[in-house]
């Protein structure tokens, strides 16, 4: 049985999106395949007729520094980010968060943006890119009815928890509108970052728990600080009382430990089949906020 009858593969932005409007059925857009495919052979998704290749558009590949910041395209394989120096510089918790995603096959075609546009709360790309205060940025067709033929680009930044409704339900427009990529700030002077998580042992998909801290460090206080942990919630989850916590103290065991009951009070594990119960998670979660908090503190100095 063919999963699916037109397979097309646009070079720019404009006509990716001109092949969503004029598709003669279900369309979706495919990057590394990773997720897609699986759900589709397995029955998880709805029939599709159309597959938008979107690993070849221009627009959506680049990696580089832009003004005062990182943009990672989102048809950006997740392999090339672990081995891009400039995301090691400005984005340490996302070149992790990166490395540990499945074994080398998959790290070599998934994309960054197909692990966002999936919406899975503890996707580990994903909670690297909360914690690190990523921008999405996002296209679909701005129809100018007075132009004929005048269809353009309608580029829009949103933050990035607006692109999350629930578990595997993102905010995009299906077939009408594409995840272009991520801006990221750059990293300062007493910025850090870290991203570890728990998983059992040679797994390979989603993990027990994992957690990324964004931290920046002042005379020996913490300045700001940012902290995601997956899956905290239906939607990737942001620590904001744990984080309130910390502001403006040194990091040490009585601080950690307020900081730890703000977590835990907050937060929503759930209990799930394969991987772990939410009494489990909240057991664990402790070992490993204090091993990303003291990491990123460290770095920061
Ligand atoms: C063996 C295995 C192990 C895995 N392990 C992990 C793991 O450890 N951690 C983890 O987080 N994930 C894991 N995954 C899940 C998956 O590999 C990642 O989520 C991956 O980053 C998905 O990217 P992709 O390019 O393959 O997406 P695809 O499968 O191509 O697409 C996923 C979804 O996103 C949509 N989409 C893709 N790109 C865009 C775009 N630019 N704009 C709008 N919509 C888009 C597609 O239509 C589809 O709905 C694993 C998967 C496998 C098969």
């Amino acid at each position: 049985m063919n999963l699916w009858q037109e397979y097309l593969r646009p070079t720019n932005l404009l006509q990716a999106l001109k092949a969503f409007a004029e598709a003669s059925g279900p369309i979706l857009p495919i990057a590394g395949g990773t997720d897609l495919l699986l759900d589709l052979e397995q029955g998880r998704h709805s029939p599709v007729h159309t597959l938008l290749d979107v690993t070849s558009i221009k627009e959506m590949t680049a990696l580089e520094v832009r003004g005062d910041e990182l943009f990672v395209g989102g048809a950006v394989p997740v392999n090339r980010i672990v081995l891009d120096p400039l995301a090691g510089a400005h984005a340490q918790a996302l070149t992790e968060a990166c490395n540990l995603i499945a074994g080398p096959q998959v790290r070599n075609v998934a994309t960054l943006g197909g692990n966002v546009a999936h919406a899975l709360p503890a996707a580990d790309g994903t909670i690297a890119l909360l914690a690190l205060n990523a921008q999405a940025e996002v296209a679909g067709i701005s129809a100018q009815a007075a132009v004929p033929g005048g269809d353009s680009l309608a580029v829009r930044r949103m933050p990035f928890k607006e692109l999350f409704l629930g578990p595997g339900k993102s905010s995009l427009k299906h077939g009408q509108e594409l995840l272009v990529g991520f801006y990221l700030p750059l990293s300062k002077a007493n910025q850090a970052s870290c991203f570890k998580r728990i998983m059992r042992p040679q797994g390979v998909a989603l993990p027990i728990i994992n957690l990324a801290i964004w931290l920046e460090r002042a005379n020996d206080v913490i300045r700001q600080i940012r902290i995601a942990v997956g899956p905290g919630g239906p939607t990737p989850w942001s620590g904001t009382e744990a984080e309130k916590a910390l502001l403006g103290k040194p990091l040490n065991d009585e601080t950690f430990n307020t900081a730890l009951e703000a977590l835990l009070a907050q937060v929503g594990f759930r209990s799930s089949a394969r991987r772990a119960s939410s009494d489990y998670r909240r057991h664990i979660v402790s070992g490993l906020f204090k091993d990303v908090l003291e990491t990123a503190w460290n770095r920061a100095e």
